[in-house]
């Protein structure tokens, strides 16, 4: 079974203060057994590189762009990213497949881009609620998977989050059962496509998970960790989910 992965995603939140939450986060679980990631706005990622630099804490961007260098303005490159010392990379966020229009084709190209720089990507699918629905998830789920994806993934360097997007930021949540089928169908394409250490790779949940319900997500079968927004922000909530998926 992959070591459990605990990632935060800031989204568009915190100023240089909240780096005081990752100071806090470390004492209060400086020997956490899963990996965790925190993924903060552009501007605090460097200083929290520092900050996590004698800790078990590792920083990633919450995007990249598809080119390294360039008239892009406004955009940050994957070598930018791995000059600050960051390891980690989400692409194809929910909100950034529907506010920027970010295709599938696109997602593809920008975790080929963090691979070339050593980035470890997080690549974000899911269905809408609509999606869900219609009975079209797993269709959907599985269409994603292999168009956002390029050939030639290891554990190592990717990490698939299954969001669904009715529940990021909502407070709902699909049923244990539900989780559940989905990750197992993941995993099983996931081998399919890349073979027996697929087995290893990281498939963590995302969508309203909180400290109250980390520990029964986190044991379902083929949940390797989260993917975590809201609760993610304040240590004394993510604290809860760390030590859930701790086991
Ligand atoms: C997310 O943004 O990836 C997410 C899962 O958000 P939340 O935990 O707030 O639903």
């Amino acid at each position: 079974m992959p070591k459990k992965l605990a990632a935060g995603n800031w989204k568009m939140n915190g100023l240089r203060q909240a780096l005081d939450e990752v100071r806090a986060l470390h004492d209060a679980c400086p020997d956490a057994a899963c990996d965790i990631v925190i993924c903060p706005p552009a501007t605090l990622i460097r200083s929290m590189v520092k900050v996590c630099d004698d800790m078990q804490i590792e920083v990633g961007g919450q995007d990249c762009h598809e080119n390294s260098a360039g008239a892009h303005t406004g955009d940050i490159s994957a070598p930018m990213l791995a000059d600050t010392g960051a390891s980690y990379v989400i692409l194809g966020h929910s909100e950034r497949r529907a506010t920027y229009g970010e295709t599938d084709a696109l997602v593809r190209a920008k975790t080929l881009a963090a691979w070339d720089s050593g980035l470890t990507a997080i690549v974000c699918i899911g269905e809408t609620l609509e999606q869900r629905e219609a009975g079209q998830t797993l269709e959907v789920v599985g269409r994603q998977l292999q168009e956002s994806t390029p050939d030639g993934a290891s554990p190592e360097t990717l990490v698939i989050a299954y969001e669904p997007v009715w529940a990021i930021g909502t407070g709902k949540t699909p049923t244990l059962e539900e989780i559940g089928e989905v990750h197992g169908f993941i995993r099983e394409a996931l081998v399919k496509r890349f073979g027996p250490e697929a087995q290893d790779m990281r498939i963590v949940y995302g969508g309203s998970m909180n400290p109250k319900n980390a520990r029964d997500i986190a044991g379902i079968a083929n949940v390797d960790g989260g993917l975590v927004g809201g609760a993610s922000l304040k240590a004394s909530d993510f604290y809860h989910i760390v030590k859930a998926l701790d086991g």
